[in-house]
């Protein structure tokens, strides 16, 4: 709560119930269908048609080399790099729905290992978790090598599983100094797995977080290129 709403409810007690009725700002209206499908007022990226919200982060400007299948997911092509929107974001909330293989290929975090880059900077683990083991802050859920998840809520190899993600980003000052870390909050298969999470920088794969301040980022969805075979589908998000 902030300071001034706290004097507030310091003055005289209200008497009348109208004293603490608020009416305006009145709540947008959107429009909503079934669980998981886009609100009304979302940024759809992944529609099941094609991959024009997306390009390569690999090459400058290419389009995103993925393959687009029949069902209109969208898998990892091993070795083609990593894909990222074509649109910059900050505070959002994102829906993404993704599959590892049915049939296990490997092993640790060469077993169904992608990413979602929030910003391009910090990644949200992606990994068939369901029975393999590896280090926990690296397991499907975590925040990359900074926050194992609270619970192990992975689907068997094969089905479509869900990540629900608050995410605010970072802070600056002028002087490049860090005002407010990015908080991340994810509920993983409908379950919750991060609770506002502070995110204490970039997630390395070697070395301690780093904090160069950077203003809206794109997402990038990781080809971690040990044939992962990971697919996606139905991605939308809402501006915060
Ligand atoms: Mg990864």
């Amino acid at each position: 709560m902030q300071e001034k709403e706290l004097a507030a409810y310091e003055s005289e007690e209200p008497t009348d119930p109208k004293d603490t009725e608020l009416w305006e700002p009145v709540p947008e209206k959107v429009s909503t269908g079934e669980p998981g499908t886009p609100p009304g007022d979302a940024i759809v990226l992944l529609n099941g048609k094609d991959l024009e919200a997306w390009e390569s982060a690999k090459e400058e400007g290419a389009p995103a080399p993925w393959i687009l299948n029949d069902d209109g997911s969208v898998t990892v092509k091993d070795g083609s790099g990593n894909i990222k929107t074509k649109q910059e974001f900050g505070d959002i909330q994102l829906h993404i729905e993704w599959k590892n293989p049915e049939e296990p290929r490997n092993d640790g975090q060469n077993r169904g290992n992608s990413g979602i880059f929030l910003q391009g900077l910090y990644e949200i683990q992606v990994l068939d978790s369901y029975d393999n083991s590896t280090y926990v802050n690296g397991q499907a859920g975590a925040i990359y090598k900074q926050h194992p998840p609270l619970v192990n809520a992975s689907k068997p190899s094969g089905e479509w599983q869900t990540y629900d993600i608050i995410y605010h980003a970072p802070e600056w000052d002028a002087a490049g100094n860090k005002t407010q870390p990015a908080t991340m909050t994810v509920l993983h298969n409908g379950v919750l797995i991060q609770d506002h999470a502070v995110i204490e920088g970039t997630t390395e794969y070697i070395g301690w977080p780093k904090n160069n301040p950077h203003g809206k980022g794109p997402i990038i969805l990781q080809d971690h290129n040990d044939n992962s075979g990971v697919s996606y589908r139905n991605i939308w998000l809402r501006e915060l």
